[in-house]
């Protein structure tokens, strides 16, 4: 079984269609979606369908809560606020009813998926260090557990104590606990533009990490004729 984890696709569509082709590509057999599906960029409604369509199992994300719920978006910050804004009135009943009803955390087969963390799932805390790390491999009863919500490829191991392996190809090693973000499909905040993806290979215990190229002038061209914020469309370029 090969597994693609795909998760923060924020509504890039060219981004979403250009990591599917390659994780066809690559003999994948499994889909998994971290959440995160709608947000920021200008196709909620065409990613939404097609996640929802592949009918994997997919987790909730932050925006996709605030996408389907009708609390004011004051306290966000106002390029978020105006994009989510944007998004809820993308969105039909039935959209926001299948956002709404997405869980916060699932085991699939032998793993667990959360968009943040398992220790806090609903408060959305970022994951940027080991010790940060280090509250949720209290609460990881499976070995691998992947997550998204920072847009930046990493991976914490636990063995004796809890250190960071650069996010290539990590091979599980026995005895050892995993908590992997596997980057972000629409909006990459690690200063590489391209989207990124993992794909695990259950039955090599190895997990890797994919980067794509695709099609951002188009994504952006739609960002700017949506009248959602230019600094949207610049981000994307920045991988930032
Ligand atoms: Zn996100």
């Amino acid at each position: 079984m090969r597994t693609a984890l795909f998760g923060d696709i924020h509504a890039n569509l060219e981004a979403l269609e250009a990591v599917l082709a390659d994780a066809a590509s690559q003999g994948v057999t499994d889909y998994v979606c971290l959440g995160d599906v709608v947000g920021y960029n200008a196709d909620p409604v065409a990613c939404l369908n097609i996640v929802r369509d592949m009918g994997c199992p997919t987790v909730k994300g932050n925006h996709d809560q605030d996408a389907s719920d009708d609390h004011s978006l004051d306290t966000m910050n106002p390029v978020a606020a105006t994009a989510l804004q944007w998004t809820r009135d993308q969105l039909d009943e039935d959209q926001r009813l299948w956002l709404k009803r997405l869980r916060m955390v699932r085991q699939v087969s032998d793993y667990t998926i959360v968009h943040s963390t398992l220790d806090q799932p609903a408060h959305w805390n970022y994951v940027t260090n080991r010790f940060d790390a280090m509250s949720n491999f209290s609460y990881q009863f499976t070995q691998l557990c992947f997550h998204g919500h920072t847009h930046v490829p990493r991976v914490y191991m636990k063995s004796d104590k809890v250190r960071e392996v650069p996010a290539e190809s990590v091979a599980i090693e026995p005895g050892a606990k995993y908590f992997i973000n596997i980057g972000s499909v629409g909006q990459p905040r690690d200063g590489d533009p391209r989207p990124c993806y993992a794909i695990y290979d259950q039955e090599n215990h190895v997990v890797v990490f994919r980067r794509v190229e695709y099609d951002m002038a188009k994504t952006q061209a739609k960002i700017i004729e949506a009248g959602l914020p230019e600094m949207l469309a610049e981000r994307l370029a920045e991988g930032r």
